[in-house]
This record gives C-alpha cells, structure tokens and sequence, in this order.
C-alpha cells in the first residue's frame, strides 16, 4: 500500500513514512492509493475476536509494510501492536461493547484509559510510530507536541506513557478544561512525558504549538510529530469497531451479513466518521453515516448546502470536545469525492476566504453516503434525562449529541434499517453536566463524580476512582510567549526528571 498527499497525488509515502510524517509537505493529508486489495474477509467476521478484527484492519491499510511485518521477529506483526496496545488496558474486556437501547444500539468506545473513544486510536498510535521507526531505520528522537482541550492530551499521554523512542509534550490552557481532565494529565508519570499548562485559552495554547512546528530550531537527530486525527496512524485503528459492531449484530441475529446498518457518529474534527466510511470502502456493508453535531454546525450546513463556511461565531458547548469550526478531516472526504486537485483548491479557498462552496455533483454524491442533523445544549440535557428516565440508559453529552440527531433523523427519514449511535465518553467524564441534567446538586467536579455514582449506581470507571487523590507529578506553567523557549530547552535535554 501507498499513501497519497490529499492536495498532490505525485507526493507518494510508504504507511510507515506517512505514519512518522503525520502531514504531508504540502500541507495535504495522506490518504491509502486505493482501497482495492483491502477488502476486508466478511466471511470470516463472526469467527473474529476484537484484536484479531484490529490486526486484520492495520494489515489491510499498511499491507506490505514492516512495520507490521513479523519478519523474522525483527519487527512485531500487527496482532503483536494491537496486544501491547489494548491488554490490560481496557476496563470491558469487549473494548467496544454495544448495548440496546430503544430500537437502536449505543456502542461504548469509552472503556479505555481516559474514558473517552480516543483512547482506541491513541493507545496504538505510538505502537504504530515506535515500529515506524524500527522498519524505517530512523536514529531520530520523535518529540509528540500537543496542545489540548482536554480528551486529547490525557490520552495521548496515556498511550505514549514509556513507549520507547518517543517523547510527548502536552500543552493545556490553564483556564477552561476541568479539573478531572487536569488531574488525568497530570497524574501521568512516563519518563518521557512532560505536561505543561499556558496561560490563555486553547486558541493561544494551539497558535503556540503551530508557532513552534514552523519556527523552532530542532537539535541534530530530534524530530517533532503530533497526535492529532489527521494522522493516518490514529485514524485507521478507529476502522475496526464499524467492523465489530456488525459483527456483534450479526452475532446477537439482529441482522444477516449483507444487511446495511447506519452509524450517527457525534463529530467534531470528522475523524471518528470518516473512519466509518473508510470501514464502508472495504466492503462494510454501511447504510448511512449520520454526522452529528452541537451548536457549532458547520458541518451541518456543509451537508446541506454544499458551503462549508468557517467564518461565523464559535459556542462554547456542554460537548466540548466537538467544538470545532475547522474538521480537517473533511479534507480527506472531500479528496475522495472530487480528487487532490480540487481538493487542493477548495483548502486553498477555505485559507483564503475561510470559505469554498462544492459542485452540486459533488454534494450529491457526498449526500448519498452521508446525513448530518445537530442539536443544542438544552435539547443535549433533555435528551440525557429523557434517556435516562424512559429507558435507564446513562450517558454523557457528547452522546447525547448523537442520540438527539439520531431520533430527529429517524422522525425525518422513517429508515428501516439498524442504526449503531456511537458513544464517545463515560457519563462520569462530564459529570458536571450529566447531574445537571439529571436535575441533581453537587459542590464542585470531584463531588459531582460521586453523587453521580450514589444517585444512579452506575459503576466509575476504574481510571476515576479517586482521581482527586492522584499524584500530581507535573506543575509547570508558562506564559504563552515563553512556549518556544520551553519546548527548546526540553527538547535540548536528554533525561526528563520530575
Ligand atoms: C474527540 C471527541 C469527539 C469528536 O471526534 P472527531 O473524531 O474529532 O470527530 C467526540 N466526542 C468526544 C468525547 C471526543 O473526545
């Protein structure tokens, strides 16, 4: 397998080189040359166990590669990537597992380390770089630098935590992430993490990293890498539950194989759902993908008029972590629907103008693989207590996001056929919110987390478990014009103490 550059086809990585590089030269993203020879073995899915669905789908995606060849034990297989990134590391055993609720399934991605979906990605993305580099030969030290609202960082630091080879630097604004959020960081103790707090917001946190990437003179033999989603190594471990969850129904006789199901997908940077359609290109049988989002519905209006338009207000919503106006990952939808040279326009477009407009041609065909619908933070919170109370379900904002645009698109389309609606955080990472909703009082975050706990019985996860009595082993703070000299004196460093 090849990878692309999303803005200039003649720009060609091995998945091993896309992988280090995260970002192509150009600014494009890299995308697989063709999903022909990556069919996935439907007749073999109900036989599969979970790794052994996760393997297939990186062996699928970087066929040919060794760094997921087991070539004379010298680099691991990819099953090997997928047990040292997921084992003992999930507190469900199924790390995706679907419950019914109403008529439809609700699939829990959020049984990781962090309690969040993008533990999934990011517990075997530094698998994946830590190979990259054994199959590349590379000598060099790859810093992770990384500014983050908060799902992110925690778990970037969770997966990175004493990989070998790899260093991470997490920036988070000192105002505007919650205090659990904070402590999940803090309280990591890899040797080669360092967890830095900004003064500012995550605007100044994310234009410091940015700043530092084009700016900052590297040392001989360091190179600087990031894990965001636009990084192939992060999207293509998301591929694989689409693929469990239909075996799951197969499995439980909701449906035969070559039944279509419908996935709604709560959105915010377009990773989570453009993985979806890449499990659909190798040979899911996927009825709709369903973009969900909150009051920042740029997507939305995208889907509906063909006009993706970033230059409008931003909210500040009870789902946080889908407050984007810019989803780069649209770039590679857009790549697959009109090719990299229009591609490479319409980016160009939207850096000029903060705005570019598709071909009808183009949105129809867009519109027959994908719906979109969103809701706003009240109807968020109604819909948590409604759920709740009609069918004992608990769950946190984010997904309620989901589940709010699901039953409008079920009223609207009347569609027949089973829908999945993806969960991507624990109630208990947004226990704030998840009381309010509930109509309950708390004294503060921590104090939320337990009267969460007596008042519904659901269980905490494990990770949360007296998070406020956590070590903390990170304190650092700097102002955000003092970000570049930080970062150049650890990267300057050899050995990172606490
Ligand atoms: C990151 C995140 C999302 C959005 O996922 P994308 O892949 O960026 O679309 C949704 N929910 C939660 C809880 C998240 O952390």
């Amino acid at each position: 397998m090849f990878y692309l550059s999303t803005r200039n086809n003649e720009i060609s990585k091995t998945p091993s080189e896309a992988v280090l590089e995260g970002i192509a030269k150009d600014g494009g993203l890299y995308m697989p040359k063709t999903f022909e020879g990556a069919a996935f073995p439907m007749e073999r899915l109900t036989k599969m166990s979970n790794k052994e669905i996760s393997a297939e789908v990186i062996s699928l995606l970087f066929a040919g590669d060794k760094m997921i060849a087991n070539e004379k034990g010298e680099f691991a297989g990819a099953y090997e990537l997928v047990s040292k990134a997921y084992d003992g590391k999930f507190d469900n055993e199924d790390f995706a597992p679907l419950e019914k609720v109403a008529d439809a399934y609700v699939m829990e991605l959020y049984h990781g380390p962090t309690c969040a979906f993008k533990d999934v990605a990011l517990q075997l993305l530094p698998q994946l770089i830590s190979s990259a580099k054994k199959a590349t030969e590379m000598k060099d030290e790859i810093v992770i630098l990384t500014a983050t609202s908060g799902d992110t960082g925690s778990a970037a630091l969770s997966g990175f935590s004493d990989v070998e080879g790899v260093k991470i630097i997490v920036f988070y604004p000192r105002k505007g992430i919650s205090a659990v959020q904070e402590r999940q960081m803090v309280s990591v103790d890899g040797k080669n993490t360092c967890v830095c707090s900004v003064g500012g917001n995550f605007d100044d946190a994310q234009s410091g990293v940015k700043n530092i990437f084009a700016n900052l003179k590297l040392p001989e033999g360091v190179k600087l890498s990031s894990a965001n989603s636009i990084n192939i190594g992060r999207l293509a471990p998301q591929v694989a539950y689409y693929f469990k969850a239909y075996r799951d129904l197969l499995l439980n006789g909701e449906i035969k194989m070559g039944d279509k199901v419908n996935f709604v997908v709560p959105t915010g940077n377009f990773g989570d759902i453009l993985a979806g359609y890449f499990a659909k290109k190798m040979g899911l049988s996927v009825g709709k993908l369903v973009c969900a989002s909150n009051e920042n519905k740029v997507l939305t209006d995208f889907f509906e008029n063909g006009v993706y338009n970033k230059n409008r207000s931003f909210y500040v919503t009870n789902s946080p972590s889908m407050d984007i106006l810019i989803s780069s990952n649209l770039e590679r939808l857009l790549y697959l629907t009109c090719g990299a040279k229009r591609c490479a326009d319409y980016m160009e477009q939207l850096k000029r103008n903060g705005e570019y407009k598709i071909t009808e041609e183009e949105l129809a065909k867009i519109n027959s693989e994908f719906d979109a619908g969103f809701t706003n933070g009240d109807e968020t919170i109604k819909t948590i207590k409604d759920v709740y109370e009609k069918h004992g379900y608990l769950m946190d904002t984010h997904t309620a996001v989901a589940w709010s645009v699901y039953e409008k698109w079920l009223a609207k389309t009347g569609n027949k056929d089973k829908t999945v609606v993806l969960s991507t955080a624990s109630p208990y990472k947004f226990s704030n919110s998840v009381m309010n909703a509930l109509g309950q009082g708390y004294d503060g975050e921590f104090d939320a987390l337990s009267k969460l706990n007596a008042y519904t019985g659901a269980k905490i996860p494990g990770s949360l478990v007296d998070i406020e009595k956590k070590p903390v082993f990170h304190s650092v703070t700097v102002e955000k014009d003092e970000m570049m000299d930080f970062v150049d004196k650890m990267v300057n460093t050899k050995t990172w103490h606490k």
